[in-house]
């Protein structure tokens, strides 16, 4: 054991890619000056899991890590709708939740935009055709943006809000 450690602290492993954090520091000046424009420099989101698995509220809670550090950006998460400017939804809208969801976005300040997070919301993959599912588009409310993956890493996740802000007119 000792043996490894000391393999270890000589050749230290880097988890770090440096492409990787040049292109994230792109997006991340691209992210701070888009919502500086269009959100008076801050973006209040409102989480909503609405039956994941959730790995994908794992990728978000890894934004508010260092490396990532959501709040710098300008974006923070928030409780209550009313403070909100846009819902984050993950899961497959279970049909426990489909009123829920309803309601947060009927508290939200208007214009509020609803971005899907992961695959389910809109393809729901092996829950489709289940009685307790419903879907995203059953809500009838306007999808604005839609990041895909399974789970989506955090990376991907600012890549898709800022696509989604650069959307906006
Ligand atoms: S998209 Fe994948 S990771 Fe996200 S909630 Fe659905 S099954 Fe889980």
């Amino acid at each position: 054991m000792i043996k490894f450690w000391q393999e270890r602290v000589k050749n230290p492993i880097s988890t770090k890619n440096l492409e990787c954090d040049s292109k994230l520091k792109e997006i991340k000046k691209e992210l701070k000056s888009v919502i500086g424009k269009k959100f008076a420099g801050s973006l209040a989101i409102r989480m909503v899991s609405s039956g994941s698995c959730n790995a994908c509220e794992a990728e978000c809670n890894a934004l508010s890590n260092p490396y990532y550090n959501l709040e710098r950006l300008c974006m923070h998460f928030v409780a209550s709708p009313r403070h909100a400017d846009i819902i984050l939804l993950s899961g497959v809208v279970s049909a426990n939740m489909y009123h829920h969801i309803l309601n947060v976005y009927q508290q939200m300040p208007q214009p509020a935009y609803i971005v899907t997070l992961g695959d389910c919301p809109l393809l729901q993959g092996v829950f489709q055709e289940n009685f307790a599912i419903k879907g995203a588009k059953s809500l009838g409310l306007p999808i604005a943006y839609h990041i895909n993956g399974c789970p989506p890493n955090p990376q991907e996740i600012i890549t898709g809000l800022l696509e989604f802000l650069k959307s906006l007119g």
